[in-house]
């Protein structure tokens, strides 16, 4: 499995700096919370520690609790947002298993009765 660090030029990092743009929904100590751009459902939201780690392997356990306070307020929010019928959570580790972007991030995303997800 790949034991790659942490590259701190990785596109979630750069919009935690601000230096690209995202539609931020939440953000407290911990976290930033934004719209995926290119949403598998209405309403696919990422929750994304502000804390540097490539995904849950190398992260901090200190990292998960306020990650997960973050995740159930978000995805509380985007069930009433959204009017979803279920919430899907989701977090992929190392390219084998998906991930495609390299700093930990958990996925929202909302379902709705007989609408099947994209992608
Ligand atoms: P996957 O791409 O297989 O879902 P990840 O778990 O690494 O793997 O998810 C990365 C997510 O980041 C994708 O859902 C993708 O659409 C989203 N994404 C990529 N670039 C941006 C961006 N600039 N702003 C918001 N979301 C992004």
């Amino acid at each position: 499995m790949s034991s790659a660090a942490y590259d701190p030029n990785n596109i979630f990092a750069k919009i935690l700096r601000g230096e690209i743009p995202a539609h931020r929904v939440y953000e407290d100590d911990a976290v930033v919370a934004f719209m995926d751009v290119m949403p598998q459902s209405t309403g696919h939201t990422l929750v994304v520690p502000k804390t540097p780690s490539r995904n849950l392997l190398d992260a901090a356990p200190a990292t998960f609790a306020k990650l997960f306070s973050a995740v159930q307020k978000v995805a509380r929010a985007a069930q009433q947002a959204f009017d979803a019928d279920g919430i899907v959570i989701s977090q992929f580790n190392e390219a084998a298993a998906g991930q495609t972007v390299f700093h930990l991030h958990v996925h929202i995303v909302p379902r709705f009765e007989g609408v099947a997800p994209k992608g």
